[in-house]
């Protein structure tokens, strides 16, 4: 069975001391929490991460982390870029790849997202490939044909095996920052393509191994009826990760 993951995007908020305080509550929030029912992760800006390390190792809190985006050259003449081993070095479980807001702002091109999630798994980090579509899409009925147009772009040229070790977090970009959640029934119809899509390009192990994240406008009022799902095996959260004791409602859905 597929372990729900929740994992809190802050995006560009919280410096590293508010993100230590932030780390710090929600370690207080999530203590005895089921490993077996959930995972809570964290994607803090490059900054705070080793400040959210530290803390995660000197508290041995349930709480994974990883980076928000991982540059896809291995080391050397990039300015600005962090790669994949310094992020390894940091104890980053994830990167996510491919946010439609590097898709949108930074000009991020499949070709780009796909090299990003090569660089991932090279160096042991897992990759949340982030797909959705626009409004337009969406009005037009395209949103299983955009999304898994993005998967296929983001997973070209990987192994059944490195397949399996990704994560995909379909996030319609009408839905994120908007407070205009999808229904359950729009989020399982992606996901659930998503994990179809996955299983004729893949095969079996790596279609029931998957996880498929949700995201866009989650909050703790709307995230049960979403892991209802039978496709939807998690969340990722923008807004509603900020607050610890918000973030912790959403991992402990189950409660
Ligand atoms: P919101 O939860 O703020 O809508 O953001 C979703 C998102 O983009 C997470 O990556």
């Amino acid at each position: 069975p597929r372990i729900p993951l929740m994992a809190g995007n802050w995006k560009m908020n919280l410096d590293w001391k508010q993100g230590q305080a932030l780390v710090e509550d929600l370690g207080d929030a999530l203590k005895g929490l089921d490993s077996s029912k959930a995972e809570a992760a964290i994607l803090p800006p490059f900054v705070d991460l080793r400040t959210v390390q530290t803390v995660v190792d000197a508290g041995k809190l349930p709480i994974s982390f990883g980076a928000q985006d991982i540059s896809e050259h291995e080391e050397g003449a990039y300015t600005g870029e962090i790669s994949g081993q310094m992020l390894a070095a940091l104890g980053c479980t994830y990167a996510a790849v491919g946010h439609s807001e590097r898709r949108q702002y930074h000009g991020e091109t499949e070709q780009v997202t796909n090299a990003k999630v090569k660089a991932a798994l090279k160096n042991g980090i897992v990759p949340i490939l982030c797909v959705g579509e626009g409004l337009e899409d969406r009005k037009a009925g395209k949103q299983v044909a955009t999304s898994l147009a993005q998967v296929e772009g983001g997973l070209e040229g990987l192994s059944a095996a490195e397949v399996e070790k990704t994560v995909i977090a379909y996030e319609p970009v009408w839905a994120i920052g908007t407070g205009e959640v999808a229904t359950p029934d729009d989020a399982q119809e992606v996901c659930s393509a998503i994990r179809d899509w996955i299983r004729a390009a893949h095969g079996d192990s790596a279609a029931d191994s998957v996880r498929v994240l949700y995201g866009g406008s989650v909050k703790s009022s709307n995230v049960a009826e979403l892991m209802e799902k039978p496709d939807v095996d998690g969340a990722l959260v923008g807004g509603a990760s900020l607050k610890a004791d918000e973030f912790a409602k959403i991992v402990r859905f189950q409660d």
